[in-house]
């Protein structure tokens, strides 16, 4: 498997649809490599989503060119296209286990989602192993504040507690571990910029400077 060397040993991992990247995505990326300092934090655009209709999204290679522009001049930070080497749906947990296996067990992997898709977490293939091969990042999205990460957790994830000292929620040994973090909420989702370039509104303070050229040269979301 093709992956970015120097990736370090613990490693973010931030899925989507990316259609379009934008500067939500970015302040994600930024708020957790802090929070949790991961030496690196690896963007993977979804091939086929699983929750989303295919007919309507951008071709792959539109939303990987846009993420690696995205990203280019941001230290700790890489595209893998790796979800566009499988067949059928990009589910998660594939995902991780080509990861986890790929990158082997001194790297630790962190898979970072927004409150809003980690409350649906239960409906996705194989979601009691996914804390076999990472630790899940819960970050805080806008018009999401009342979905509680704890509700969702002592949900879905039994034999999980919540250990003050390490502000996460801790399984069994060698389960990854539930870990919190709040940012300033960042009010952009990439459904919000499609629809600005359709109405002919700007989008120049949504999305990196390249990413809205690119947009353009190519004629996306008109
Ligand atoms: P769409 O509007 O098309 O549904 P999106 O803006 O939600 O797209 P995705 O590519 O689906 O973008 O998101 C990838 C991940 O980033 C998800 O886990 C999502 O919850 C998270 N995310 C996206 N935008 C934000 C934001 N503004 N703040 C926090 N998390 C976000």
């Amino acid at each position: 498997m093709e992956l970015p060397h120097n990736l370090g040993r613990r490693v973010g991992i931030l899925g989507g649809t990316f259609d379009p990247v934008h500067n939500g995505h970015l302040a994600v990326a930024e708020a957790v490599m802090q929070a949790l300092a991961l030496s690196s934090i690896l963007f993977i655009p979804a091939f086929l989503p699983p929750h989303k209709p295919t007919c309507a999204i951008s071709a792959f290679q539109h939303r990987a060119a846009m993420l690696e522009l995205a990203v280019a001049d941001r230290p700790g930070c890489a595209v893998s296209r790796l979800e566009a080497k499988r067949a059928g749906p990009s589910y998660s947990i594939d995902t991780l286990r080509t990861l986890a296996h790929g990158l082997g067990k001194e790297v630790r992997l962190f898979f970072i989602i927004g409150m809003d898709a980690f409350a649906e977490v239960f409906t996705w293939k194989g979601q009691e192993e996914l804390l076999d091969h990472a630790g899940f990042v819960v970050v805080g999205r806008p018009d999401h504040g009342k979905q509680s990460c704890g509700q969702t957790v002592a949900a879905n994830f039994p034999g999980y507690a919540f250990v003050e000292a390490l502000g996460s929620w801790q399984g069994k040994p060698g389960q990854g571990t539930i870990h919190p973090v709040a940012m300033p909420p960042v009010q952009v989702s990439s459904t919000g910029i499609r629809e600005a370039v359709r109405q002919g509104r700007p989008i120049r303070n949504l999305v990196p400077a390249a990413v809205a050229d690119y947009i353009e040269a190519h004629g996306l979301y008109r």
